[in-house]
């Protein structure tokens, strides 16, 4: 007999979540965790004392309601801070533009800069509205083929809606909208997020869309901080997956996943220990599952080959820091002022965007780097000493590999760039930096076994999303070998910390396993 009717490889977010939806449906749940800690991309840790940092994710935001519902995580301390800015673009020339929650006040901030934008801007809202109405059920559901997911566009307007997001680059399917490139460039950094493409790559307008599909407090279309850090969302999973009885051990890496009879039955650990269970779910990407977890012939030639295809490169470096106070921008001078609450984003002009992929495509990290910027201190005193804040930075564009050097020589090189480029713009940031760090796209990798350091293990442009997702035929979580699932974001509906993968990875489970009630 099986010892577990479950095991989970992986305790990141979404191996959290299948395990918690598991156990709330009565299976018997082990989650093996490789690193200390649960969480994978949402963990805050301490690199200096009392300064707690979003090492890799940092925004929240995805994390479906149902989920957050279903699993009472509010119960194990979950709770969330909206910003407002949502976010805020200082220009060189002293000017910025701040995108808010309410409407109005966005449009007098547009206006600024159009006054035709600014007119437009509402019916912009509702278009990604309507988009949100169709994508939001699918989320949490077996992904629907692409071929059937266009038939569900109903009305004239059907067809140009998948020219906008599937066919489209962010660049042109902006400049459809408006005419400002201030304006442009405020939607636009949303657009190559974690992706190895510019903003005039084809495709990236579905990238805007992946995340427009934040809600928080009710709002759509919008981020926020989970208050103590990105952690507290693996926390709170973890704390309800243990209240359904679900067992947690870290520290314990998976080598490789047993089979008998060409049926996953259970892992064997790094330290050699085999546990046994009728199923287990993978919580890692598509190639550590199919390419490393279980030996080259019980996977199809043919498959093996579509994984090895299946896009998973690095874009992004994170450059965090403590600081001693908040710095002051050229653009908007005080501290703390309302942007502090929210992100910032340096990236001045859709020339600059593209010109800083530019730079990736021949293996160099950017010239002039893209930042998304944070300071969680700001609005959550939580995660500083006393009258101390944090800064998280996500940072575009890293290629995964470097040419003509390594991440690990060229690591203080990219941290002093990333100085230089936010001095521009808030000229008193390294009198206010005590200590930062990088995490390279190595780091990533090699810390969380994200293949090629790509955050959402795998590329979410459309030709890799729902049922293309991680691989053509095999895109209901089951995997050419019965008994092994994916649970991970190199799933449907993809990365971010929404859940979803895990919610679906779990339900695929309940389905195929007899004897265990559906949750
Ligand atoms: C730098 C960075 C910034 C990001 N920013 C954001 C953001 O701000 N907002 C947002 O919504 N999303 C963000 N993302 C994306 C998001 O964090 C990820 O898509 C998501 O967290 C992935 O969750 P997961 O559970 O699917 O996988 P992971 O978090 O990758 O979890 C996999 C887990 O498996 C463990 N593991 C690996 N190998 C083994 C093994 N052999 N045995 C046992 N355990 C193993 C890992 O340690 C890890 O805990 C970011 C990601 C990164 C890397």
């Amino acid at each position: 007999m099986p010892t577990y009717d479950a095991i989970v490889i992986g305790g990141g977010h979404n191996g959290l979540v299948a395990a918690a939806y598991l156990g709330r449906a009565g299976a018997k749940v082990l989650v093996l965790e490789r690193r200390p800690v649960v969480g994978g991309a949402a963990v805050t840790e301490e690199p200096w004392p009392g300064y707690r940092i979003n090492t890799f994710s940092y925004v929240a935001g995805l994390l479906r309601p149902q989920i957050v519902q279903e699993l009472e995580l509010g119960q194990y301390g979950y709770e969330t801070i909206l910003y407002d800015p949502q976010s805020f673009v200082p220009f060189p020339n002293g000017t910025s533009l701040s995108l808010w929650n309410d409407t109005e006040k966005t449009q007098r901030e547009i206006a600024k800069f159009s006054k035709k934008d600014a007119a437009i801007y509402p019916k912009y809202e509702e278009y990604w509205d309507n988009v949100l109405d169709l994508v939001e059920p699918l989320l949490l559901a077996p992904p629907v083929p692409l071929p059937e997911l266009v038939g569900m566009f109903e009305g004239p307007q059907a067809e140009e809606l998948v020219r906008e997001l599937f066919l489209l680059s962010a660049w042109d399917f902006l400049d459809e909208w408006f005419e400002s490139d201030e304006v442009k460039i405020s939607f636009a950094t949303n657009a190559v997020i974690g992706e190895m493409c510019g903003p005039k790559t084809p495709g990236t307008a579905y990238v805007l869309a992946h995340h427009n599909i934040g809600i928080l407090d009710g709002q759509r279309k919008v981020w926020g901080f989970s208050k103590g850090g990105m952690g507290r969302i693996s926390e709170a999973l973890a704390g309800s997956a243990r209240h359904h009885g679900v067992e947690i051990r870290t520290g314990v890496g998976v080598r490789k996943v047993l089979l008998q009879g060409g049926r996953a039955v259970g892992v064997e650990t790094s330290a050699g220990e085999q546990i046994h269970s009728r199923v287990v779910a993978s919580n890692l990407d598509v190639k550590r599952t199919l390419l490393e977890l279980v030996p080259p012939d019980a996977v199809p030639a043919e498959i093996r080959q579509q994984v090895q295809r299946f896009r998973t490169r690095g874009a992004a470096l994170k450059f965090n820091a403590a600081l001693h106070d908040l710095p002051e921008f050229t653009a908007a001078p005080g501290r703390p002022g309302p942007h502090h609450k929210g992100a910032i984003e340096i990236a001045p002009s859709m020339e600059y965007l593209e010109k800083a992929f530019d730079d990736a495509k021949y293996g160099r990290f950017s010239t002039h780097p893209f930042l998304d910027m944070e300071f969680q201190s700001a609005s959550d005193p939580t995660m500083a000493p006393p009258g101390k804040h944090v800064m998280t930075c996500f940072v575009m564009y890293a290629p995964r590999e470097l040419a003509g050097t390594t991440w690990s020589e060229f690591k203080p090189t990219a941290g002093e760039r990333c100085l230089d480029t936010i001095a521009e713009f808030a000229p008193d940031i390294r009198r206010q930096v005590h200590h930062w760090q990088v995490v390279s796209p190595e780091d990533i990798e090699n810390t969380l076994g994200m293949s090629g350091g790509n955050i959402f293990q795998g590329d979410i442009t459309p030709d890799q999303i729902f049922s293309f997702r991680p691989i053509l035929g095999w895109s209901s979580f089951r995997t050419p070998i019965p008994g092994l699932y994916f649970c991970g974001s190199t799933a449907h509906p993809g990365g971010g910390v929404t859940g979803g993968p895990g919610y679906n990875g779990a339900h695929a489970i309940l389905e195929d396993l007899p004897g265990i009630p559906k949750g």
